[in-house]
């Protein structure tokens, strides 16, 4: 399942994390999960509950929020962010546009504790 390696990269990722703070603990992970990248963000939190159950991240709370869609005309050059896809620009509404954003799976932050 794309989830579960997705989630045990997220794992890796926070471990890497951790060995730079010794001696404190993972909270909370925020993460930023594109619409458009095919990844379910709660099948994403669900393998990650899963994955988190044996090691240091037992206690550890994982978020997911929605990544925006960002879409680029290449008319005028401008940036724009839409809940769905449009083929035409919002601003000057030429269809020349091109997606920037929305895509990706990112860890957006995370919150540490001390022990
Ligand atoms: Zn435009």
């Amino acid at each position: 399942m794309h989830e579960f390696s997705l989630a045990s990269n997220v794992l890796k990722f926070c471990e890497n994390e951790l060995h730079k703070r010794p001696g404190s603990k993972i909270k909370k992970v925020n993460l930023l999960v594109g619409v458009m990248g095919g990844v379910d963000g709660n099948l994403l939190i669900r393998a990650l509950d899963q994955l988190k159950a044996q090691g240091p991240f037992r206690d550890t709370e994982f978020m997911n929020e929605n990544a925006p869609l960002i879409i680029r005309c290449r008319s005028c050059r401008c940036e724009s962010r839409v809940e769905e896809i449009l083929l035409n620009c919002p601003l000057c509404g030429e269809d020349d546009v091109e997606l920037m954003g929305g895509q990706e799976l990112l860890v957006k932050n995370i919150v540490f504790s001390e022990k």
